[in-house]
């Protein structure tokens, strides 16, 4: 018996966690002969793409179960700020008090909020025993979870972790899916929110600027308020780098 066909065979209650990127697409199809036994779940941050959802459709019309959870980031950039790579001390809770400047939260506690957490209450409320991801070693330095790890009472089982991204490529080209175009048009990965301030090495503009005109703009307004932010901060840091210079 195969990993994948013991930990299908320890769970009755299994969810996939299906994002949208090529690794999750290609665990996915490798599992097809598991799919009556699992439920695609899949977060919807609110300011999603709409090639994304069509993804989504179009698995839906695969998969036996598929369910979708919400991730509410208008919310949570309403309460938490903008994300952003960067966070200027003006920025934070006690830095506002003395500057009054916009709140900026930085992108993996955005990220965290808005699609790992109700993703996780969404697991814990649908009693969910084995999540499957398409993760894979080589998008980290040393990732916290590896395949068979139990976590917060929940296994997990990772059916590409040791992969290459030539491997993924071949392998969805041999079950004939399509990656998204995200890749081919030279963006590091998936983009999950479509006017996101941060991850400033995704590539968004460009691909915003190609295929989504109103969206860039958007984009472009809400990205210059964060580097507003963070624009006298780095001057002062000039500043300090030079004065001692000629
Ligand atoms: S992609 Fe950006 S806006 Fe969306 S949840 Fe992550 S940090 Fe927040």
């Amino acid at each position: 018996m195969t990993d994948i066909a013991a930990a299908f065979a320890r769970h009755e209650r299994i969810a996939f966690q299906f994002s949208g990127g090529r690794d999750s697409l290609c665990a996915l199809h490798l599992l097809r002969p598991y799919w009556a036994a699992m439920t695609v779940y899949h977060l919807r941050t609110g300011d999603d793409f709409p090639e994304t959802q069509k993804l989504v459709r179009e698995i839906a019309n695969l998969v036996p179960h598929l369910a979708l959870v919400d991730g509410v980031v208008g919310e949570v950039r309403a309460e938490f700020g903008l994300p952003s790579d960067l966070i200027p001390t003006s920025a934070t809770t006690i830095g506002r008090i003395h500057t009054g400047g916009p709140r900026l939260q930085d992108r993996y506690d955005c990220c965290a909020r808005t699609i790992m957490l109700p993703m996780q209450a969404r697991m814990k409320a649908d009693g969910i025993t084995l999540i499957v991801r398409g993760q894979r070693d080589t998008d980290y330095a040393a990732p916290v979870t590896r395949s068979g790890d139990v976590h917060d009472g929940i296994e997990l089982l990772y059916p590409i972790q040791s992969w290459t991204t030539e491997q993924v490529m071949l392998a969805l080209d041999a079950m004939g899916v399509e990656a998204p175009r995200f890749y081919a048009e030279g963006c590091k990965g998936a983009l999950d929110c479509m006017t996101c301030t941060a991850w400033w090495d995704e590539g968004r503009a460009a691909y915003l600027a190609k295929h989504h005109p109103a969206k860039y703009a958007e984009y472009q307004r809400k990205l210059t308020l964060v580097a507003d932010a963070l624009r006298p901060h780095v001057a002062h840091l000039d500043r300090e780098l030079t004065i001692n210079e000629d």
